[in-house]
């Protein structure tokens, strides 16, 4: 008898699961939409040319080595990545109110962010889109929040955001309420508010005492243009907002496995930095005590230095166009088959992911009938749409949805 044995099976990860059922699928004509990973026109996998170059420079870069980085991250790389987000003009970097703290990616900012706000803060309650990113809860309930709760975000039958529900639930929501939010490119609704909208949902969350923990994993990714597609970050600084930011650097810099991202923490009070910095490094002390450096140098690198950092604009430039023009074929096709529906919804969407309004038992059909992989939320991931096989994707969504 082990003293294992009482172990239950945990729940499988959906999109993990899914991939593992995609790799082992042998059909010729299998097409993986559920994966949130960019892909090329041949389906595959893009190590970033600037990445390369930067990692090649790394490689014979004589005078690094592998010592521990600080507990707190590469300070060229976080600051980097927080003048990235918050702007050049950022008041609060000029006034030393903002400070970023180099994590694991953009899961890992936000388990620090939420166990800095639950252990050192005692913020207990948290909110979550509904739909969110599968993750949320999780990381949240870890870091030792005690309540989940949501605030409404998706009107499914008419596929846009419910700003009503969702300034009425945030209006709702006890004082100190820990509030996420997607900056850009919503996971896996593809809708964000618009500027105007965000002007109300910041108005709503002043007001009510709330405090706002923005969740930026795909800046960039949405138009193309880092400044634009940071408008809801600096929207927030610019009015005064004390909050947290979370940055990946898997998407848009590709570095999925590498496990870099950001955490940005903006304060009123410049003197509270260093007991905040003392506090997140005990945090973090106890968890893993210092992150790797290998993604931290390339994106150092290649934010610091001009030229880099043009050619990596043009990088996002090439996968964010690549995204919006798959969009508008999977449209032009589904609408020259006729098929039942209003299919608006798939280029109004932002960002790599669309909900594409198919119910579980049409996503569930692609599956079985089709070998087309999705969510079972009828989440599709367009970067998994080729010029090869989209026409091929819309007629089973035709013969689908018929
Ligand atoms: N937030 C959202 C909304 C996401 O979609 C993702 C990636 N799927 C992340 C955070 C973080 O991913 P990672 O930890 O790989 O950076």
């Amino acid at each position: 008898m082990s003293r294992f044995s009482g172990v239950q099976g945990a729940p499988p990860i959906e999109v993990f699961a899914l991939t593992r059922r995609y790799t082992e699928d042998k059909h010729p004509n299998k097409v993986n939409l559920g994966v949130g990973a960019y892909r090329t026109d041949e389906g595959k996998p893009w190590v970033l040319p600037v990445v390369r170059r930067a990692e090649k420079l790394i490689a014979e870069d004589q005078s690094l080595n592998h010592e521990y980085l600080p507990v707190l991250g590469l300070d060229s790389a976080s600051a980097g990545a927080t003048r990235m987000v918050l702007g050049p003009d950022s008041l609060a970097l000029k006034e030393g109110r903002g400070v970023g703290i180099q994590c694991l990616s953009g899961t890992g900012s936000l388990r620090v962010g939420a166990e800095f706000l639950a252990q050192i803060l005692k913020y207990s309650v948290f909110y979550y889109s509904s739909p969110t990113w599968g993750n949320h809860k999780l990381i949240f309930m870890n870091a030792g929040f005690k309540e989940a709760k949501t605030y409404r975000y998706w009107d499914a039958q008419n596929r846009k955001l419910d700003l009503a529900g969702m300034l009425e639930d945030l209006r709702n929501a006890p004082e100190n309420s820990v509030i996420i939010l997607h900056a850009i490119a919503h996971n896996p609704t593809g809708v964000d508010p618009t500027e105007a909208e965000w002007k109300e949902i910041a108005d709503v969350i002043e007001e009510k005492k709330l405090f706002p923990f923005l969740d930026c994993a795909y800046q960039g990714f949405a138009s193309g243009d880092l400044d634009k597609d940071a408008f809801a970050v600096r929207y927030f600084e610019k009015r005064g907002f004390e909050f947290l930011c979370a940055q990946s650097f898997a998407k848009n810099f590709g570095l999925y496995n590498e496990r870099i991202g950001n955490l940005t923490l903006v304060t009123k009070d410049a003197e509270t930095i260093s007991n905040i910095k003392s506090q997140i490094t005990l945090l973090i002390r106890g968890m893993y005590s210092n992150p790797p450096s290998h993604g931290a140098r390339v994106v150092s690198m290649v934010l610091n230095d001009p030229e880099m950092f043009e050619e990596w604009k043009g990088c996002i430039r090439e996968m964010s166009g690549r995204i919006i023009t798959m969009r508008k074929a999977l449209r032009d096709r589904l609408e020259k088959l006729g098929t039942p529906g209003q299919w608006n919804h798939i280029t109004d969407q932002i960002g790599m992911f669309s909900f594409t309004g198919l119910s579980e038992k049409q996503s569930m059909h692609l599956i079985d009938e089709y070998h087309i992989y999705l969510l079972k939320s009828g989440r599709i991931n367009i970067c998994g749409l080729t010029t090869s096989n989209v026409d091929y994707v819309a007629e089973c969504i035709d013969a689908t949805v018929r």
